[in-house]
Order: C-alpha cells, then structure tokens, then sequence
C-alpha cells in the first residue's frame, strides 16, 4: 500500500485524521468477525516479515538491546496476543441472551458488543513495539479504529510501526502520528471514544484531565513500586534466580520488573549471596557489549540510576555492585542495595533500572502494612508456599496482577486482565478484558407481543392495583 500524506504528515491534522477514521466507521459499519480476523493476520505476517527491522529499531534505539530478548519479551507476547485475539474474537462478537422477569416474558434480552469507534492509543519507550501493537490488536479485535501516538524516545521503532502500520491498514483505519509531548497532549485532547495510554503516572494524570473534558473512556496502565514480598524459609536460591530473571529483563526498564524486595531480617545475607550467583548465573560475561544484557535508554535515565545508588550509599546502604558501568553506552551494571530504608530515595520514585534495594521486617504483617502505606503497585510477587500466609497477603493488599513464586510471567497469561489499581492504572486490556473494554455493551429489549407490562399502562383499575399490590407485596 503507498505511503499517503495522512498518515505520514510530520505535524499531523490530528483532528482531521480523527474526522476521517469516525467519518469512515460510521459509512462502513461494524467489521465481522471474518474481516477482524483477516486484518489481525495481516499485521501478524507483516510483523513476522520485518522482525529482523525490528530488533534492529529496537537496538538502534537503546544503543544495546538484547535481539533474542527483544524477540522474547517484545515480538512473543504480541504474535500470541494477537493469536489469542484471533481465535476468540468470534466467540467475544456473539450476542449474549440476558435473563427476562416473568412480568416481561414473550421478549427477549441480549447484549451486542458494539466497536466504539476510534481509539487512540499512547504509547511508552519501554516497550515500544508491544505496547503499541497490542492495544492496536485488541482496538482491531473489537472492531474499531485506531491512532497510534508512539513514544518519541524510540524514533526508530516508533518510525517502524508507521510503515508497519502503513504497510496494512488505509490510513482511515490505522494512523499513527509521531511527535513529542506537547503533540502527545494535542492527541489527549482529542474527542475519541476510547483512549488507552500506557506511560508513567504523572503523565497519566494529564491524559486522564484530557480525556475527561470529552468524556472519553480511558484504559490507563501506569507504573509504580511493584514489590516482591519473600515468606521466611523458602529456598533463597529459587526466589534469587526468579527476581534476578524479573529485575534484569530489559535491563529493568519493565513496568512491571521487581522494584523491591521484603524479606525477613534474618534471610538479608542468604538472599544477597543467592542474588548474586543468580546475576552471575543470567550474565556470566561483561555488560558492555554483550549480546544478552540492555543499556539504559539514555543519557538521563542513567545518571538519575546512578544518583539513586549514589544517594542510597550517602544514606548508609550497603550497595553490591555486580559488574561494571559503561559510561559511553550507557550500560549498567546489576546493583543489590542492602540495608535499605523507606527515606532513601531508591525508595520514593519507580526505579525502572537493574538496581535492587532489600528491606527487612520481623513479621509478616509488617510487609502488608508496608505495602498498604504506599501506592497500589502494578504488579505484587510473593514467594512462599504457606497457603495461609500467601492468602493473607493477597486479600490485605490491593495491586494489579500477582505472580506467585515467580516474576513478569501473569503478563505472558492471554486469558489474564493486565491492568493496574490507583496510582497503577484504570481499567485492563489484554484478552476478553481488552474486547470488553474497547467495545459498548448494548443491552437490547424485544418486546413480545404479549405483555404483561401493557397491564400497568392507562386506563388503570382494579387489575392495575392488583398487579401493583402482586409485585409489591
Ligand atoms: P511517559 O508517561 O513519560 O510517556 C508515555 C507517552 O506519553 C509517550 O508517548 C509521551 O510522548 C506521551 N506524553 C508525554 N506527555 C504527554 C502529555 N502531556 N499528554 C499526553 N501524552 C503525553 O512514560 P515513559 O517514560 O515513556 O514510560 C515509562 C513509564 O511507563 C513507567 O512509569 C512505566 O512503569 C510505565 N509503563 C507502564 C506499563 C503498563 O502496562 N502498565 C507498560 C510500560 C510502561
């Protein structure tokens, strides 16, 4: 399909596209399951047909990234987000037959899954690829359009998914426009029917007061401190190699990566020698230059990681360095923070980076109250095998998703909501809970010919009161 000047505008008629996209669904209709299905397929195959670009974008973007593991956790999740999508999409579309009181018998009930409209979609850095094409998927799935505002942090990438995007969808039906923040504002303020933002919580905020002089819906998936919570004497070695896998993946840059961990005081020395043959068991070689481990985005990202460890070493932690810095591509290395408090500021902002602070308490009640005195997290880990006490944590703690004795994996479950709670995030997506959220449930009445509601219209009488008084009795 060419390029046309609608899609590829470098400052984009935001309102113009937005006209055209609403102008276009209301003309055509809602798709069918069989064309939803035909355009997941082909924004598959033209993603499989330029992934070698795509690890490519993404490693000119972070300067080192990881080809196998951004074929792992960026290309996985959104081939089988898109496969599941495919596969349900049909079954999601049926109308589904709702109860009728005896009083309105002879009608029917049901609800339709109605497409929107159009949904803009705003996009992060971290995961540029996925946390774009996901949401476009499931807007596909429910039959609606889409405009697509990627991270400008990632122009690669974000260049990519335009000809990706280009290469499957008339411009009518898929946009995406490029820009900064102050373009990503413009876009919030847009009157669409759906917007879902995936970003930091401050900037959420914004989107949310955007949308909300529209009235549009929105899916917002924040970030925050996901904490993992360690019960006393389970092995140390599983639980390090699990948080080593969560904290290191993508370098750390993971929404939902293991910002903290609690564990009993008297587990700290054990988890920290397990912690690091797990770092050395992930990462046996340099940093810098290897083909397994991610740089931090950028210049700004790294001192403000460094000034975390930094600040936590003026305020009396005790900080593990696992490897080397790489100043000039900017790569660095694992960090386990010991001895860490709640003032420090490794404590008080996403860390978002392979840096990993240990606090400790004496009972596990002490750990749910930590968590409770702060944010709702995204994600919460709990390693343990004590029913009683896991049971405990999960219903005296709210967060988005949980995985138990194990790190990231909820987010590789298709058939789980991903979303967060409070400072973490509004609503879900991913899955059914993604088709619900992008799609209205139209609840429709059939009136039969035949009923007994007609008995309380005028004339009223006797048989009125009677009814009444049955109803009411
Ligand atoms: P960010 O909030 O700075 O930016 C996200 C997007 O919003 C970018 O495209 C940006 O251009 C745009 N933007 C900036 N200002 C805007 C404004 N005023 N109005 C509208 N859009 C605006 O986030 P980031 O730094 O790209 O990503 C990191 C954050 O995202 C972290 O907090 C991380 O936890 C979170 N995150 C969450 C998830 C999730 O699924 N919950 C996934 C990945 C990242």
């Amino acid at each position: 399909m060419p390029d046309t000047p609608l899609a590829h505008a470098t400052s984009p008629d935001l309102p113009g596209i937005l006209a055209r996209q609403r102008a276009a669904f209301m003309q055509d209709g809602p798709p069918g399951a069989a064309r939803r299905r035909a355009d997941l397929r082909r924004l598959k195959a033209e993603i499989l047909r330029r992934r070698g670009d795509i690890v490519r974008a993404l490693n000119t973007d972070f300067g080192q990234r990881s080809e196998r593991e951004s074929a792992i956790v960026e290309l996985i999740p959104l081939v089988q987000s898109i496969n599941y999508l495919t596969c349900y999409l049909g079954h999601w579309m049926k109308p589904k037959r709702r109860h009728v009181s005896a009083y309105f018998q002879c009608g029917g009930a049901w609800v339709v899954r109605q497409p929107i409209g159009v949904v803009g979609i705003i996009a992060p850095w971290n995961y540029p690829l996925s946390l774009a094409l996901v949401p476009l998927a499931t807007a596909i799935a429910a039959g609606n359009r889409a405009m697509i505002k990627p991270s400008e942090l990632t122009p690669a990438t974000a260049a990519l998914i335009g000809e990706i995007v280009r290469a499957v969808f008339p411009p009518e039906q898929v946009a995406v426009v490029t820009g900064d923040a102050e373009l990503g504002a413009a876009f919030s303020a847009l009157p669409f029917d759906h917007i879902l933002f995936t970003g930091s919580t401050a900037v959420g905020r914004k989107v949310a007061a955007a949308a909300a002089r529209n009235l549009t819906p929105v899916t917002l998936e924040l970030g925050g401190k996901s904490p993992v919570v360690i019960e006393p004497g389970f092995p140390m070695e599983r639980a390090a190699d699990r948080v080593a896998y969560g904290k290191l993946t993508n370098a750390g840059q993971t929404c939902i990566a293991p910002d903290y961990v609690l564990l009993h005081e008297a587990d700290e020395d054990a988890f920290a020698r397990a912690y690091r043959q797990a770092v050395e068991r992930l990462h046996p070689g340099d940093y810098a230059g290897s083909p397994d481990y991610t740089a931090i985005l950028n210049q700004h990202h790294y001192e403000r990681l460094r000034g975390l460890i930094r600040d936590a070493e003026e305020h009396g932690a005790r900080v593990i360095r696992l490897g080397a810095d790489s100043d000039t591509g900017h790569v660095l290395a694992p960090a386990l923070v010991l001895g860490t408090t709640p003032e420090m500021a490794i404590m008080r902002e996403e860390i978002f980076g392979p840096v990993l602070p240990v606090l400790t308490y004496r009972n596990p009640d002490e750990a749910i109250a930590f968590i409770n005195a702060r944010p709702r997290p995204l994600a919460l880990y709990y390693f343990g095998d004590r029913r009683a006490q896991r049971d405990r944590l999960l219903e005296r703690t709210v967060s988005g998703n949980v995985t138990i004795n194990g790190t990231l994996l909820h987010y590789a479950q298709d058939d789980l909501p991903f979303g967060g709670v409070g400072d973490s995030g509004i609503g879900a997506y991913h899955g059914r809970e993604g088709f619900m959220a992008l799609t209205h449930p139209r609840g429709i009445y059939r009136q039969g010919r035949i009923n007994a509601a007609t008995l309380l219209q005028p004339p009223f009488g006797k048989l009125t009161d009677i009814i009444t008084n049955f109803i009411l009795r």
